[in-house]
């Protein structure tokens, strides 16, 4: 049996407003005030977990553990396991391109496109949510999306490698399809539900 959160107040460990706004969102129709790590000036401590969940349980413990508030982390990427697993948990370095030292995501897909040549072009995206209490308890759910990497990549929706991925079952790219659509079948909304169901629900 999980434990419920049952808290007034919640930190949302990330210093990305856009994903705070997102996780916000979710979570309003359970009353909690949420605060950024940014608003409570928490420090960003070092990823150096071997696995989606390791990392996300890194930043939501730390969160709490400077705030003494029950903090949410989460942790995603983009696997491809005939490649050995890569980019992973590395997915937003593997996209720093050395010409520019910028983050590139068109160079990261072309990238991943020639080391894929004829091998299997069989992904998935991976999302880990942490749930990380004052006392030390954690509840920590991921969620999957399985599909096949294109190439060329299409469409400019979305965000990373949403133009390339193209989900089991559709013909779309991530990057092709409306917002509302990627989000009722993405790895981050799995692992929502999953959080949702086990530690929201009454
Ligand atoms: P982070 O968990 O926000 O650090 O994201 C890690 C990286 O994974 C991102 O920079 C993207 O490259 C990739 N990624 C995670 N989720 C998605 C997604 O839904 N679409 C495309 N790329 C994603």
């Amino acid at each position: 049996m999980s434990r419920k959160f049952a808290e007034d107040k919640l930190v949302v460990a990330s210093h990305n407003k856009g994903k705070v706004r997102e996780i916000s969102e979710l979570l309003a129709p359970y009353g909690a005030e949420v605060f950024s790590s940014a608003e409570l000036d928490l420090s960003e401590p070092v990823e150096d977990g071997d696995s989606f969940i390791q990392n996300a349980e890194i930043k939501s413990k730390s969160a709490t553990q400077e705030s003494g508030l029950v903090s949410l982390a989460d942790d995603s990427g983009l696997v491809v396991p005939s490649l050995g697993g890569i980019p992973g948990i590395h997915s937003a370095r593997y996209a720093l391109n050395p010409y520019t030292d910028e983050r590139d995501f068109k160079y990261a897909m072309g990238k991943l496109n020639l080391e894929l040549g004829n091998k299997d072009r069989s992904a998935y995206f991976s999302c880990a949510l942490s749930l990380a209490w004052p006392d030390g308890h954690v509840e920590t759910f991921e969620g999957k999306v399985h599909g096949t990497l294109v190439w060329p990549i299409r469409g400019e929706n979305g965000f990373g490698y949403d133009p390339m991925f193209v989900a089991d079952g559709l013909s779309k790219t991530f990057g092709e399809m409306e917002a509302q659509a990627k989000h009722a079948i993405s790895h981050r909304a799995n692992a929502f539900k999953k959080l949702i169901d086990a530690c929201f629900r009454l």
